[in-house]
Formats: structure tokens, C-alpha cells, sequence
């Protein structure tokens, strides 16, 4: 099938490609004329694994090229997906200005009936929105508006698009149907689920399921601090509510909050919805605040064993919002770093992929080539990435060249006995010290979060 995708960012990209590789005719556009000059001479604009491969394998199979020229690619598509970006508005619900304007750049150009598709993650009723600009636009054009949310993740967006758990569409029309069904034919007959909706339903479900993992990961994460007070092993307690096939294991792992640009940003424009709708949806709520809470206070964590930070040089491992990308947006270190720097510390700091898109974000930072670099000279170490590269790390040599050997370990990567032998006062998320498996009663946590702000 002739496909069209509009927005090369880290949903459009990995679509583009991906339809190629299930071998449509598949032409990528971008408003930004260095991102695709970028593509068109082999290069990638956002790290993602496996992706600079695969667009270099169907770009020579001929199935996938890059424009700028909406005008060229819109005639006679099959289907054109959306996934430009939807970032949040001042008041927290989605801003739709990039899709209003993607819709008013394809509209001239429509030729033949076309299946106009969102992937970008919008609020229920957005479809109805588009059909009418484009009825606005051009009352002659044969379009059909569907909805299909992307459920891939960075850092497996390749494999989640190929084998995903379910594919989600929704339209009322047949036709469009028809497109959609031919388009995924080769994942369904793989045995891809195709959930197919009306237009509303499917928006909703992309929202309601961003909403659902944030709440969980919200959930374990207060857990965990329950745990800390309480002497019990989150890791433990986790893997013992895993086990229930009602809940699963997935999404049970403490850490520093979620952030990216999903979950953060599509809970508030959820709640807008909701507010909207006059329909209050306390449970999202709970779990937007605790995450904006728990990130707020990962410098007081730090303070909290480090004591007082004011000329103290900490090192920071991970800037990313999670491992495998080099996505910078709502990242956890753009929380914590700044508050470290405010508290008077001077922060070290490493990232596998991240520094490039960290350094503008970032000022005052020492960025560092490696992270026995970061740690030299720290009176902390704090692990904000769960990067494969610092789960092994030789901890007795990261030990040898800091000037006070403490671990934060915000994401559980080490076992308390190694991190202790190495000679470590090792602090991690929800488990107790290898030291002392007690109940924490002088946990210096617990002052952190019950005095909030004041720490
Ligand atoms: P992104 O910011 O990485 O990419 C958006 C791209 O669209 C940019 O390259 C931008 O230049 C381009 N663009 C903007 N306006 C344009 C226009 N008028 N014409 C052509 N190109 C235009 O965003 P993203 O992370 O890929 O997210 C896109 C959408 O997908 C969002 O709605 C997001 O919520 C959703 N989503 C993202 C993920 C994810 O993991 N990133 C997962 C599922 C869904």
C-alpha cells in the first residue's frame, strides 16, 4: 500500500519505517528541513535501537523515502499517519496547534480516497475535530479520520511496533476499515491482535492505558517508601504481587518517578478531560501528584544521606527518562540536578545517550565520558538510569576513586552485599541496607518525605 506519514519524531519514525519493513511503499515528512536532510544522507535524529539499520535496509529495498514536500507525498495515499507531537498546554491538557497545522498542510493536496490516521495520542473527540477542518478545508476531499494509538515504547519501539499486543483502530467507516486491516495484515496474521472501535472509544483507550501503568508505577513506588519505614524488601513484595496473574509483574519496579514524554504529560491531559467532562477521576489524580512529589524531593533523598550538599560534588549516572533512548523529556535528572546545583553541590555527570540533548537542559553540569569519570571525587553517587552499561559496573573501582563512598541507587541495579563489599554506604529504593535488615527506625528517609518541602 502507498503510505504517508507526517512527523519523523520517535513515533513517526519507527511507524514509517516499520510499514516499510512489512513492506508498504511508505514516504516520511517533516516539517524540520535538517532532520530530513539528516535522514536522506543516512543519519537518524533520535537514538532508538535497531532503527538507523532498519531505515538503512528499506531506503535501499526502495520502499522508504524522506521529504519536506507535503504536497508531493498526499496524493493518492492509501493512508496518512499523524504523529506529530501533542506536548502539553499551560493548563496541562493537550496542545493540538501541531495537528491543526499538519492537517492544514495536507488538506490542499488530498487526491483519491485517503484513510487520514492519528498515531499522535490525543484527547476523545480530536478525530471529530480534524474531520471537521478537513470538511472546512475541503468539502470535495474523499477522507475518512481513524484512530490508531501507538502503544510502543522507546528504547523496544521496533519490536513492540512489529510484535505489538494489540493493534487499536478506530473508525466508523468501511473503507477506512478495509485500509487499516490491509495495512497490519502482515502483524495479524502473525497473530497481532486488531481491536477495532468506533473513533471515541479508541481514543480513549491509548489515555486510559497510559493512565492505568502511571497509577501502577505510582502504586509501587509509595510501596516502597512503605517498605523503607517498615524494614520490608520492595523488590520482595513486588515479585510476591507479581505472581497474581490479576496484577502481573510488569510495571512493579520502584524508582524515581516515571517521566518522558507519555505518561507525564497524557495523566494531566486525561484529568483535563475528565474536568471537562465533569467527571472526577481521583485515582489519576493521586497518582499525577504522587510522581510530581516524588520527583520533587529526589535531591532532599540525596541530602537526606549525603547531608548538607553545599560544596559537595555529586555524581549523577543516567540523565534519560529510562534506558535505550535519548529522550531528555520530563527525565527525572531535570528534576533532581537543578535542586542538587540549588543545594550548592556541583554535579559530575554520565549518559550512554543522553548528554547531547541534556547539555542545553542542563547548565553548570560537568558531563563526563564515563561514569568512573562522573564519580571521581564524589561525596555521592546517584544512579537515576537503569542503563545496562551501570548494572555492571566494577563497584570496588567506582569505590576507589570517589572522595566519600555513598550509592543512591535510584533504580535497584545493585545487590546490597556487593555494593557493601565494595566498600559502599548503599542506599537504594524500597529495600533495606545489607548492613543493618532491620526495621528502619533511624531510616533518614523518613524525615525527608514526612517534612516534604522542608528538606
Ligand atoms: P516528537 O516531538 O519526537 O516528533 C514530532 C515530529 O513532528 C517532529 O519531528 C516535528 O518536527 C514534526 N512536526 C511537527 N509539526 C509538523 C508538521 N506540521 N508537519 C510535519 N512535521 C511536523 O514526538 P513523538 O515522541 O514522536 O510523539 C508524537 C506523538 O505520538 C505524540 O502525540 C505522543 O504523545 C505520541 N506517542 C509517543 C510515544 C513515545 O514513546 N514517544 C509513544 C506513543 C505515542
Amino acid at each position: 500500500m502507498k503510505i504517508g506519514v507526517i512527523g519523523t519524531g520517535y513515533v513517526g519514525l519507527v511507524t514509517g519505517t516499520c510499514l516499510a519493513e512489512l513492506g508498504h511503499e511508505v514516504v516520511c515528512v517533516d516539517a524540520l528541513p535538517q532532520k530530513i536532510e539528516l535522514l536522506n544522507n543516512g543519519g537518524c535524529p533520535i537514538y532508538e535501537p535497531g532503527l538507523i539499520e532498519l531505515i538503512r535496509t528499506q531506503r535501499q529495498a526502495g520502499r522508504l523515502t524522506f521529504s519536506t514536500d507535503v504536497a508531493a507525498m498526499a496524493p493518492d495515499r492509501d493512508a496518512i499517519f499523524i504523529a506529530v507531537g501533542t506536548p502539553p498546554g499551560p493548563d496541562g491538557e493537550a496542545d493540538l496547534g501541531f495537528l491543526r497545522a499538519a492537517i492544514a498542510d495536507l488538506a490542499p493536496h488530498l487526491a483519491g480516497f485517503t484513510a487520514v490516521v492519528t498515531k499522535s495520542t490525543v484527547p476523545v473527540g480530536t478525530g471529530d475535530r480534524i474531520e471537521a477542518q478537513l470538511a472546512e478545508l475541503r468539502p470535495d476531499a474523499d477522507v475518512a479520520v481513524v484512530s490508531n494509538p501507538e502503544f510502543l515504547r522507546e528504547g523496544s519501539a521496533i519490536g513492540d511496533f512489529l510484535k505489538p499486543d494489540r493493534i487499536v483502530v478506530g473508525t466508523d467507516d468501511g473503507r477506512a476499515r478495509q485500509v487499516m486491516q490491509q495495512v497490519y495484515a502482515p502483524l495479524t496474521d502473525a497473530g497481532a491482535p486488531l481491536l477495532m472501535t468506533d473513533r471515541r472509544t479508541s481514543e480513549l483507550i491509548k489515555y486510559a492505558a497510559n493512565a492505568f501503568l502511571a497509577v501502577k508505577i505510582s502504586y509501587i513506588n509509595e510501596i516502597a517508601d512503605l517498605c523503607e519505614e517498615l524494614g520490608a524488601d520492595a523488590a520482595r513484595v513486588a515479585e510476591g504481587m507479581g505472581l497474581d496473574a490479576r496484577i502481573g509483574a510488569r510495571f512493579l519496579e520502584p524508582g524515581p518517578g516515571f517521566g518522558g514524554s507519555c505518561f507525564p504529560k497524557d495523566t494531566d491531559a486525561l484529568l483535563g478531560t475528565g474536568r471537562a467532562a465533569a467527571v472526577p477521576l481521583r485515582v489519576v489524580t493521586a497518582a499525577a501528584e504522587a510522581n510530581r512529589e516524588r520527583k520533587r524531593l529526589l535531591a532532599a533523598r540525596v541530602a537526606a544521606v549525603a547531608g548538607d550538599l553545599k560544596g559537595q560534588t555529586v555524581a549523577v549516572l543516567g540523565l534519560t527518562f529510562k534506558a535505550g533512548t535519548d529522550d531528555m523529556r520530563e527525565a527525572a535528572s531535570l528534576e533532581l540536578i537543578p535542586d542538587l546545583q540549588r543545594r550548592g553541590a556541583t554535579v559530575r555527570a554520565f549518559d550512554p545517550k543522553g548528554m547531547e540533548a541534556a547539555r542545553d537542559l542542563l547548565p553548570g553540569v560537568v558531563f563526563c565520558r564515563d561514569a568512573v569519570e562522573a564519580a571521581r571525587g564524589a561525596s555521592a553517587v546517584v544512579v537515576l538510569t537503569e542503563w545496562p552499561v551501570f548494572r555492571t559496573l566494577d563497584l570496588s573501582r567506582l569505590a576507589s576513586v570517589v572522595e566519600t563512598p555513598r550509592l543512591i541507587d535510584m533504580r535497584n541495579l545493585f545487590d546490597p552485599d556487593d555494593a557493601t563489599r565494595a566498600g559502599f554506604d548503599y542506599v537504594s529504593i524500597g529495600r533495606p541496607a545489607a548492613a543493618a535488615r532491620e526495621p528502619a527506625r533511624t531510616n533518614p528517609l523518613r524525615a525527608t518525605r514526612s517534612a516534604g518541602a522542608a528538606a
